[in-house]
C-alpha cells in the first residue's frame, strides 16, 4: 500500500452522507462536536465507504476532525484505519505513533519492553500537556493511592491526593494475532483523542491519561500481517492459519497472568503499575458485534475486592447502555465468559486493586470485507441481549473499528466525569488489600524453610516476584496456630525455621499472592456448567510445594527481613572431597545440569543412601569433580545444593549422559507444545525441533535422538497427525520469503498440509524398538495407543466423570520407577478432562478384556457369583459330590492389570510378552481424596486409574501422560516426570523384567583416583 491511495480513491462512492443528521446525535448532548471542528472530508468520506451499514456506526466517529500538523493514520497507512485488504506491521503502528507523538504535544510514547524475539513494544499516553508534564508528580501521588501503608493507611490524606490527581486507563491491543483490528482502531482513537475539540474529548484528555499499547503480541502481529500479504498476493487459494502467534505459545498468551512466563504478560504489568493505572482493558475479536465481557458471568473470583464486581457492572452496563444511544446493533455485557480464573492478561488489573476488561468485537481474521453468517446462539435475542447482531451482515474491518472506537471513546468519556469514583474505588481496594490480615485473612502464606524443595521454592518466589509481591524470610524460628484441614477440627501448632518465607497479606498486592496460593473449589452443582478455562490452579499444589495459610496475624509480628532475591535460597555446597553428590528432590534444575556439565563424568544412583549426614533419594547424581572445574558456580546458577563426598558410596549407578533430544511438532497447532519448549529453553535442556514432516522423510532416527518429545497437539486425532490437512487445494508454504519475512524462524515447510504419514510412523515406531524414548501426552498419547505404539495401554472410559482444568491427587505405584525418583508419596497434577488409562496384558479392543465376560463390577470377579451358600467371597458347593475348589479369583485394582491364568494365555497370540507389558508409574489416587482444586464431579470411572504410564517397544519405551506435566509455566511440581525420564532414558525397561532384560549395573565412582 502506497501513501498515495487515499488521493486516488474517488470519492463520489459514499454509501450515505456524513452531513445528515444523526438522531441520537441531535437528542444526545454528551458527545456533541465542537461546531468550529474542521473536518477532514477525504479522510471522513472512506469512513462512510467502508461502513457498510449506517447502524454499524456512531456520531463519535463518523467524521474524523483535521489538523494543521498533526498526521491523520493515513500518512502510515495510505488509507484510512479500518481499510479493506490493508493491515499494517507493528513498526508501521510504531511509525505512526512517533510521528503522532512529533505532531502533538498530547502524545508521549515509549518503549516498554521486548518480546522473546527482539520486537520492540510501545506505549502512548496521550492527555492535555499539562497532565503529561505532571505525570511524574502525578505518579507519586497514585503510587500513595496504591500503597496506602504509605500514607498510613489514612483517609483523609488520600481524599487530598484523590482531588490532586488524574487516573490512569491502559488500553490494549491485539494480544491474540488473528484478531487483527485493534491497531488501526487505537491509531484512529489515539489521533482522535489528541486532535478533537469536542468538549467531550477536551474532557477527556483534561481529566486523564490515557495509555495505549497498540500491539500486545509483537511476534505474532508480524506473522499475521505476513500471512494476509500471502494470502492477498494468491486469491482464490487458501491461505495458512497461523501456527506460531508469539514465540512460544499462540491463544495462551491471554492465560499467562498466573505464572508470568511471557515479555509480553511482564511488559503490561511493568507498565501498568509503573504508572499505577486504574485500568487495564484488552482487546479481543470473536464475538458479534460487540460483547463488553466486562460484567460477563459467574462464578467471579473468590479473591477479587468485591468493590471490582460493582465497578465491572458500573461500567460494563453504561457502556452497552451508551451504543445502545447510538443505536448501535449487538451490543452486551452480560455473556458466557466466566471471571473465575485470573489466568487472562486484562486480570492482572484485576488482582492488582485495579479494573479489569476485555472488549469482543466482531473480527474477520483479517482485512477483507466479508459476508459473515452467524450462529443463533450468537443472533438471538435474550433477556441482557435486546438488541442482537444481525443474523448475516457484511462486514468490513472499518465497521469493527467503528465499535472498538466508539465504545472506547464512550467509556472513557464515563470514566473521566467519574474520577474522584474511581480514584477512591483505587485507593480503598488497595487499602483493603492492605488490611487483609485483620479483615478476612490469612495473615500470611508461609514457606517453610526446607533444602529439599528450596529449587521449586525459587521458581515460585520468582512468579510472586514477578507478580511484585513482597517475599520476607524470618530471621528466628516461630511457632504459629495454623487451621485444621478439616472444617470442626482443632487448630494446630506449627514451628517454621528460620530462613522460612513469609508472604504477608498486609501489602497492596496481597490478593494475587492469594489467588495463586490459596486453594480453589469449583462445586459440581454450580448454575455455571461450561467453565471458560481452569477451575482449579493452586500454585501450592502445582509447584509441589507445603505453603501454610497461616491466619493468626501474631505472625505479622515476627522479625523478618525481605528477601530481595530468591536465588540465596540454594547453590550451596557442603563438605569436602572429590564426589559431589546432588539430591534428587524432583527439582526442575537436575537434568539441566546434566546438560550444563556435559564433559564431566556423572552417575545416577539408582538405590537411596545417606552421606554426609543427609539422605539422598534413589535418582540422586555423583559427579566426579576436579579443582577449578566451576562445578559450584553451575550448581549456584542453577539453584542446586551439593554435598562433596570423600569416597563415592557404596550404591548401584547407571552412568547419566546428556541424551539427545528431539521435539516433534505438527503444523496443525504448536501452542500446547510451545509450553514444553518454554520449560525446556527457561530451565536449560536443550533439544532440536522437528516436524512429523522430518520424521517422515528420516529413516534412522535412532541414530540422531535418543529421546523425542512429541508434546500435545491440542485435541487432535490420530488420523489427523498422520494425514495432515487434506491435499485438495492449494500447497500453504511457512517459510521466510520478501511477501513473509516473518515467517519460518522457528520452523519452515514448503507446505504446511502432508502429516506424518505412514512412513513417519514408521520411523518413529523403529526409533522406539531401537532403544529410543517417545514421550507423549493427552492427544499425542492417545496417538501412541490408536497407533500401536504403546501395547496394552487404553483410554480409560471417562463415564460420567467431570473434570475442566482440575488439579488432582496421585498416588505413585511404582515409588523406585526411575520416573518417579526425588517424589514422595504422590504429586498434584492438572488434568486437563480426567483422561487416565486402562492397562493390560493383552492386546484388544477395550484394554484387554476381550476374554472376559462382562462383569457388573468388571474389577470385582465375585460380583459375579450365583446363587448358592456362603458369602458373596466364599464359593458355591454341590451337594453330593466332592468339592473341586475352583481357581482363586484375584481382585484386580483400577490401575493394575488384569492378571491371567493358564487357560488365558494358552495359545492367545495377544498376550503381551511380560518384557513389554506396560508399567504404571503414577495413578489417581481415590475418588475421596483425588480433588485438591476446581471441579472434579462423579469421578468414580478415573478414581485409582493410571495417569502415567511407560509402555515398552522393541527396545524401547513409550511414556504416556494423562496429564499434561508441563502447563503454563504453572506445573514446575511436574517438570521432573519428565526430566526423570528423560536423564534415565535407558533405564526404563519393564518392572518386573527377568534378569538379564535389565540395563547392567555399573560400578560407582571411585572415591578417588577417578580419570
Ligand atoms: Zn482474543
Amino acid at each position: 500500500m502506497t501513501p498515495s491511495r487515499l488521493g486516488l480513491l474517488a470519492i463520489s462512492s459514499v454509501l450515505f452522507s456524513a452531513t445528515v443528521p444523526l438522531l441520537s446525535q441531535e437528542l444526545n448532548s454528551t458527545f456533541a462536536r465542537d461546531p468550529g471542528q474542521p473536518v477532514d472530508r477525504q479522510y471522513t468520506d472512506q469512513i462512510l465507504k467502508y461502513t457498510t451499514d449506517p447502524s454499524f456506526i456512531s456520531p463519535l466517529v463518523d467524521y474524523l476532525p483535521a489538523s494543521k500538523t498533526v498526521p491523520t493514520p493515513a500518512k502510515v497507512l495510505g488509507d484510512i484505519s479500518g481499510a479493506p485488504d490493508m493491515l499494517p506491521y507493528a513498526e508501521d503502528v510504531y511509525r505512526y505513533f512517533r510521528l503522532l507523538e512529533a505532531g502533538s504535544p498530547r502524545v508521549k510514547v515509549f518503549t516498554i519492553g521486548h518480546s522473546e524475539e527482539g520486537r520492540e513494544m510501545i506505549a502512548a499516553a496521550i492527555a492535555d500537556p499539562k497532565l503529561l508534564d505532571g505525570a511524574k508528580g502525578n505518579d507519586a501521588r497514585l503510587a500513595q493511592l496504591a500503597d496506602p501503608r504509605m500514607i498510613g493507611l489514612d483517609d483523609a490524606k488520600a481524599r487530598q491526593i484523590v482531588d490532586q490527581s488524574w487516573p490512569v486507563y491502559y488500553i490494549t491491543g491485539t494480544i491474540h494475532s488473528p484478531e487483527t483490528g485493534a491497531p488501526t482502531a487505537l491509531m484512529e482513537l489515539a489521533y482522535r483523542l489528541a486532535v478533537d475539540d469536542a468538549p467531550y474529548i477536551k474532557y477527556i484528555r483534561s481529566h486523564m491519561i490515557v495509555l495505549i499499547t497498540p500491539v500486545v503480541e509483537v511476534d505474532g502481529r508480524d506473522r499475521m500481517v505476513d500471512i494476509y500479504k500471502w494470502h492477498k498476493a494468491h486469491p482464490g487459494g487458501d491461505w495458512p492459519h497461523l501456527l506460531y502467534w508469539g514465540h512460544y505459545v499462540a491463544h495462551d498468551n491471554n492465560r499467562d497472568a498466573m505464572a508470568m512466563t511471557l515479555e509480553l504478560t511482564r511488559n503490561v504489568l511493568n507498565t501498568y503499575l509503573a504508572w499505577h493505572a486504574q485500568v487495564l482493558h484488552d482487546l479481543h475479536e470473536s464475538v458479534p458485534f460487540l460483547y463488553d465481557n466486562t460484567v460477563g458471568d459467574g462464578p467471579y473470583n473468590a479473591w477479587a475486592d468485591p468493590m471490582l464486581a460493582d465497578e465491572w457492572a458500573e461500567l460494563g452496563w453504561n457502556n452497552v447502555a451508551q451504543m445502545q444511544n447510538f443505536g448501535m446493533p449487538g451490543v452486551f455485557t452480560h455473556g458466557d465468559f466466566d471471571t473465575w480464573s485470573p489466568g487472562y492478561l486484562m486480570f492482572l488489573a484485576g488482582m492488582h486493586n485495579g479494573i479489569s476488561r476485555l472488549y469482543e468485537t466482531f473480527g474477520n481474521g483479517g482485512a477483507d470485507t466479508e459476508k459473515r453468517i452467524l450462529r443463533p446462539e450468537d443472533y438471538s435475542r435474550t433477556w441482557y441481549r435486546q438488541n442482537p447482531p444481525l443474523p448475516v451482515v457484511t462486514w468490513s474491518q472499518r465497521d469493527n473499528n467503528n465499535y472498538e472506537e466508539s465504545a472506547l471513546l464512550s467509556t472513557l468519556s464515563y470514566f473521566s466525569q467519574n474520577t474522584h469514583h474511581f480514584l477512591e474505588n483505587f485507593y480503598r481496594k488497595s487499602k483493603r488489600a492492605v488490611e487483609k490480615p485483620s479483615l478476612e485473612g490469612p495473615a500470611a502464606y508461609v514457606i517453610p524453610a526446607d533444602p529439599a524443595d528450596a529449587n521449586r521454592q525459587i521458581e515460585l518466589l520468582k512468579v510472586l516476584k514477578r507478580q511484585h509481591v513482597e517475599i520476607e524470610q524470618l530471621s528466628d524460628s516461630i511457632t504459629s496456630t495454623v487451621p485444621a484441614e478439616k472444617r470442626g477440627d482443632k487448630p494446630k501448632q506449627e514451628t517454621f525455621p528460620a530462613g522460612s518465607i513469609v508472604v504477608r497479606m498486609d501489602q497492596p498486592y496481597s490478593r494475587v499472592a492469594d489467588a495463586l496460593l490459596d486453594r480453589q473449589f469449583w462445586a459440581a452443582g454450580d448454575p455455571q456448567k461450561h467453565p471458560y478455562d481452569d477451575t482449579g490452579w493452586s500454585f501450592t499444589h502445582l509447584f509441589n510445594l507445603k505453603v501454610v495459610r497461616v491466619l493468626d496475624p501474631a505472625i505479622l509480628k515476627s522479625k523478618m527481613t525481605a528477601l530481595a532475591d530468591p536465588a540465596t535460597l540454594a547453590g550451596n555446597v557442603s563438605g569436602s572431597g572429590p564426589v559431589l553428590a546432588v539430591a534428587n528432590t524432583s527439582q526442575v534444575a537436575l537434568l539441566p545440569l546434566v546438560y550444563r556439565l556435559k564433559s564431566a563424568t556423572i552417575q545416577v544412583a539408582e538405590k537411596s543412601f545417606d552421606a554426609d549426614g543427609k539422605h539422598f533419594a534413589a535418582g540422586s547424581l555423583l559427579i566426579a569433580t576436579s579443582p577449578g572445574d566451576g562445578i559450584a558456580k553451575v550448581l549456584h546458577d542453577l539453584s542446586l545444593d551439593a554435598s562433596r563426598l570423600g569416597a563415592a558410596p557404596s550404591v548401584p549407578v547407571h552412568a547419566a549422559t546428556a541424551p539427545r533430544i528431539a521435539f516433534m511438532h505438527t503444523w496443525l497447532g504448536t501452542q500446547t507444545e510451545g509450553w514444553w519448549r518454554y520449560a525446556f529453553d527457561t530451565t536449560g535442556v536443550p533439544f532440536d525441533y522437528i516436524s512429523t514432516q522430518t520424521v517422515a522423510n528420516q529413516p534412522d532416527l535412532r541414530a540422531k535422538y535418543d529421546v523425542i518429545i512429541f508434546a500435545p497437539v491440542g485435541r487432535s486425532s490420530a488420523l489427523e497427525i498422520l494425514n495432515g490437512i487434506p491435499l485438495w487445494n492449494n500447497p500453504m508454504p511457512w517459510q521466510k520469503s520478501e511477501l513473509t519475512p516473518n515467517l519460518g524462524a522457528l520452523d519452515s515447510t514448503s507446505d504446511i498440509r502432508p502429516g506424518l504419514g505412514y512412513e513417519g510412523l514408521a520411523h518413529l515406531k523403529q526409533f522406539v524398538e531401537r532403544g529410543g524414548l517417545l514421550i507423549t501426552c493427552e492427544d499425542t498419547a492417545q496417538f501412541a495407543i490408536d497407533t500401536g505404539l504403546a501395547p496394552g495401554v487404553s483410554v480409560a472410559p471417562q463415564g460420567e466423570a467431570r473434570v475442566v482444568g482440575t488439579v488432582l491427587n496421585t498416588v505413585f505405584v511404582a515409588r523406585d520407577h526411575p520416573v518417579a525418583f526425588g517424589y514422595g508419596p504422590g504429586v498434584p497434577v492438572i488434568s486437563a478432562n480426567g483422561m487416565a488409562f486402562n492397562v493390560s496384558n493383552t492386546l484388544g479392543r477395550t484394554g484387554g478384556r476381550v476374554l472376559m465376560d462382562p462383569l457388573t463390577d468388571p474389577l470385582d470377579p465375585y460380583a459375579k457369583r450365583a446363587t448358592g451358600r456362603g458369602s458373596v467371597d466364599d464359593s458355591d458347593e454341590p451337594q453330593g459330590r466332592k468339592i473341586t475348589e475352583p481357581e482363586p479369583l484375584v481382585k484386580q485394582q483400577p490401575w493394575e492389570p488384569k492378571p491371567l491364568d493358564e487357560e488365558q494365555t494358552r495359545n492367545n497370540p495377544q498376550v503381551i510378552p511380560v518384557p513389554e507389558r506396560p508399567d504404571v508409574i503414577l495413578r489417581f489416587s481415590d475418588a475421596k481424596t483425588l480433588l485438591l482444586d476446581g471441579l472434579l464431579d462423579k469421578p468414580s470411572s478415573i478414581a485409582e486409574h493410571a495417569v502415567v504410564v511407560n509402555a515398552h517397544l522393541g527396545q524401547g519405551n513409550v511414556l504416556l501422560f494423562g496429564n499434561n506435566p508441563v502447563y503454563r509455566g504453572e506445573t514446575v511440581g511436574t517438570y521432573p516426570l519428565v526430566f526423570n525420564a528423560i536423564l534415565n532414558y535407558q533405564h526404563l525397561a519393564h518392572q518386573s523384567a527377568p534378569p538379564g532384560k535389565e540395563a547392567p549395573v555399573h560400578q560407582a565412582l571411585p572415591g578417588r583416583d577417578f580419570p
